[in-house]
């Protein structure tokens, strides 16, 4: 059964019913996505939070101006405390294993909601591993830990360039090797474990052999997505929580790739899934293989997507401001009364202009588009 496909008709269908009945305010959170830090022990070059430090410094946010402290662990405590139990709680950054404290807070989450993770995973030891896999719920319906989402940009020299740390490729890959290894011994299903690629020239003609990487490993997924150029100003950690962009103007065009490579070298990666029990998924959410061509070729018909992630989701940053969408920065949230901003006058007016245009000039790669019924 697609889960990701039935969790997307069921976050459009909790949309919809606010979106009809009164304009611009939202339903408490489904998804409730935690940025837990900006700091982080690598350094993409296409990160959207981190600005890498020519001198390598281990944590991006130190050579950086910094408004604002992040909040700290005992205040994501108190937030969290209050989340709806049925939301879906994501942690990601930065890094959230470079935050000391993250397994302990990701503990105390998974035990009232289902919780799921973003990491480069080179901060998982045998002990985190083990912590992490005795999270898993037993079956879909329970709390616990249900995903964990493992970025690997390319083969070992590919990786270690993209993501600026030698090493890196080994340390992530045998901290999936661990994981994978204590849910069988445990005779889990859960979590789920996906490794995800951000499609560069760089990595394009090896992602067929880095599918059989994920595949060798026993991932469960392999998520294939397209460079998000949408500027984040708003929520990096230079910015300490600065206006966002303006979500009437498109995001730089992608000129990453030849589209007709792509093309051929999406094929061959199919052809190579086929029967595999790694299944692929896509980014934007439910992307066709034909339609990651057509946005790296800039051909997208923006006009057969929406936005729903507004109407179900809610975002807070590390600085503790709360957000909906990258366009949409609302302010410092009430740790008291955390959920107060999700209908705040600024949230209504971005969710009402959306609502107009279904999907906003800036959204083109946004994660959360998807294709219109
Ligand atoms: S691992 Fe993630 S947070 Fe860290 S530098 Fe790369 S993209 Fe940014
Ligand atoms: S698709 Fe557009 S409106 Fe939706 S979250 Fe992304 S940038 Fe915001």
């Amino acid at each position: 059964m697609d889960y990701s496909k039935l969790y997307r008709q069921a976050a459009a269908a909790y949309s919809l019913l606010p979106q009809l009945l009164t304009p611009g305010r939202a339903l408490p959170p489904l998804q409730i996505y935690v940025e837990v830090t900006y700091h982080c022990n690598l350094r993409c070059r296409f990160c959207q939070f981190l600005n890498p430090s020519p001198a390598g410094a281990e944590s991006a946010a130190a050579d950086r101006p910094r408004p604002r402290p992040e909040i700290t662990n005992a205040e994501w405590r108190r937030i969290l405390a209050q989340a709806p139990r049925s939301a879906l709680v994501s942690f990601s950054g930065g890094e959230p294993f470079a935050r000391p404290g993250f397994i302990e807070l990701a503990e105390t989450t998974a035990r009232r909601n289902k919780v799921h993770i973003y990491t480069n995973a080179t901060r998982i030891d045998p002990d985190t591993a083990a912590r992490l896999i005795a999270l898993g719920p037993r079956g879909m319906f329970g709390s616990g830990l249900v995903l964990i989402d493992v970025s690997l940009e390319g083969l070992p020299a590919t990786h270690d360039r993209i993501v600026g740390r030698e090493g890196a490729f080994q340390r992530t890959t045998a901290a999936v090797k661990r994981l994978v290894s204590e849910r069988s011994r445990r005779h889990r299903r859960y979590p789920l474990i996906e490794l995800k690629v951000v499609i560069t020239r760089d990595n394009l003609l090896e992602l067929t052999d880095l599918f059989g990487v994920a595949e060798a490993l026993g991932a469960d997924l392999f998520n294939v997505m397209v460079l998000n150029t949408i500027p984040h100003a708003g929520r990096s950690a230079a910015s300490g929580g600065a206006a966002a962009a303006d979500p009437l103007r498109p995001p730089p065009a992608v000129v990453e790739v030849d589209p007709d490579l792509l093309d051929r070298e999406l094929k061959r990666l199919e052809r190579a899934a086929t029967g595999s029990p790694t299944r692929i998924r896509t980014t934007p959410q439910g992307f066709s293989m034909e339609e990651i061509v057509r946005y790296y070729r800039g051909d997208l018909p923006a006009n057969r997507y929406r936005c729903h992630f507004p109407w179900y989701a809610f975002g807070i940053t590390a600085f503790g401001d709360g957000v909906i969408c990258p366009y949409a920065l609302l302010g410092p949230i009430d740790p008291a009364a955390p959920w107060a901003l999700v209908n705040s006058g600024k949230a209504r007016a971005f969710r009402n202009l959306l609502r107009q245009h279904q999907l906003l000039p800036g959204c083109l790669g946004c994660c959360m588009m998807v294709p219109k019924p």
